[in-house]
């Protein structure tokens, strides 16, 4: 083993702490570090030592941040800069060109599942949306973007980093064109035999849940001849798709008029507008219980709700959100109807998420089954020794 000298910024961990990171889990918190050697900056390459001084990765150092250092590599005869920058971003694009699925909006660097540690990049059409969530992609920024410009030669980058947990790294919120010509106003992309206008400034996300892709396909196959009930529609992801099935009938309910109004325009572009949609501007907790006082039903209700839950210490509260809407909306559907819901938060795992559904349904004094278990889509790999990856869940549950 090389030996590493005093002034070389490493980090080392307490005795006995080496254990997720030779799991090659990519997180280091600041209480697995016993101390820092150097003086590294934000977002400056660092040695990971053991209490004995073995090496064990490299990682970006955050000195504010609860993560103190994400790992970029575990070969101690890797260089961290530009050439390896340019070989992962190459990759990630080719594990994506295997993927099946028809269209030209996806996601194409996933964070810390794609081996590069805070930087989100998703692809619409000719141009691309990023984020920048960690304190070493962002000490790495120009070099990145130079690289993703040169894979793919997209038309714009625009920078959607306007997320709270910037903050945690010591970064400020920030947006606004990286490299290229402005983006339109609304970009239009693909999925299938659908389309959608995204917004790339203002939108959520970077403009569209790309994540949900396979569960619109889903929803698609399961829709036809239904009155579905699509709650937090956003901009009609799903009611499109359920129309596109065969729906009999669509109504969206979101709190935001934007979101339905960009709905609207995703219908007609769809050739959609002619048929049976209704829009709600509504909160969908006060919704379900008025639907449920004028004895409305529905053949397929689908609950996406926001993340109740970031982290686990919001478990419990976020869990009596999810309770009362997937128990309102069990009260809500006609025997042999479907349940498609979903939740987003990290801090409530699939096993817990799956009682909350089942004691929905008790409550609502339902019975039914679990006919499909959705993910987020291929596009959004779960790193196998990085769960936190994996945050979207969901279920269709038929009901008798
Ligand atoms: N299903 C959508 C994404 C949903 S994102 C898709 O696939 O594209 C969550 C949405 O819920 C946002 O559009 C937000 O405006 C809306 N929202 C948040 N709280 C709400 C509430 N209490 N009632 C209705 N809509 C709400």
């Amino acid at each position: 083993m090389k030996k590493v000298t005093e002034s070389q910024p490493a980090v080392v961990l307490k005795p006995g702490r080496e254990k997720p990171v030779l799991r090659r889990h990519p997180w280091l918190f600041s209480g697995a570090i016993d101390g820092v050697r150097g003086d590294p900056g934000l977002g400056d390459s660092v040695r990971v030592l053991s209490t004995g001084g073995e090496f064990l990765g490299w990682a970006s150092y955050s000195p504010k941040s609860q993560i103190r250092a994400r790992i970029w590599s575990w070969e101690e005869k890797e260089t961290i800069g530009p050439d390896l920058f340019r070989s992962r971003i190459k990759a990630s694009i080719a594990k994506r060109e295997k993927l099946p699925g028809e269209g030209n909006a996806r996601r194409i660097i996933y964070g810390e599942s794609d081996g590069l540690p805070g930087l989100i990049v998703d692809q619409y059409g000719e141009h691309l949306v990023a984020q920048v969530l960690s304190a070493g992609i962002e000490r790495w920024r120009e070099q990145i973007f130079g690289a993703l410009d040169h894979a793919v030669n997209p038309r714009s980058i625009y920078e959607r980093s306007d997320v709270e947990v910037r903050k945690l790294e010591g970064l400020e919120e920030q947006t606004g064109l990286i490299l290229g010509s402005s983006p339109p106003e609304l970009v239009e992309v693909e999925e299938s035999s659908r389309r959608y206008l995204v917004d790339l400034r203002r939108g959520h996300k970077t403009g569209f849940y790309l994540d949900q892709r396979n569960n619109r396909t889903g929803i698609q196959d399961l829709a036809e001849g239904k009155e579905v009930l699509d709650c937090f529609s956003y901009s009609g992801g799903f009611s499109v798709a359920a129309l596109q099935g065969g729906a009999r009938e669509v109504t969206l309910i979101d709190t935001s008029a934007d979101a339905l109004e960009l709905a609207g325009k995703n219908m007609a572009l769809n050739d959609l507008a002619g048929r049976e949609i209704n829009y709600l501007e509504s909160d969908v907790f006060a919704e379900l219980r008025t639907m449920r006082d004028r004895a409305n039903s529905y053949g397929m209700i689908i609950l996406d709700p926001p993340k109740f839950a970031p982290t686990s210490s919001h478990a419990q509260r976020a869990a009596r959100g999810y309770k009362d809407i997937n128990l309102w909306a069990f009260k809500l559907l006609k025997p042999g109807g479907v349940l498609v819901t979903f939740s987003c938060s990290g801090g409530i795992d699939r096993a817990f998420f799956q009682k909350i559904v089942a004691d929905a349904a008790l409550d609502a004094g339902v019975s039914g089954q679990i006919i499909h278990q959705l993910w987020q889509a291929p596009d959004h790999p779960l790193g196998l020794n990085y769960p936190e990856s994996g945050y979207l869940k969901g279920f269709v549950v038929r009901v008798e």
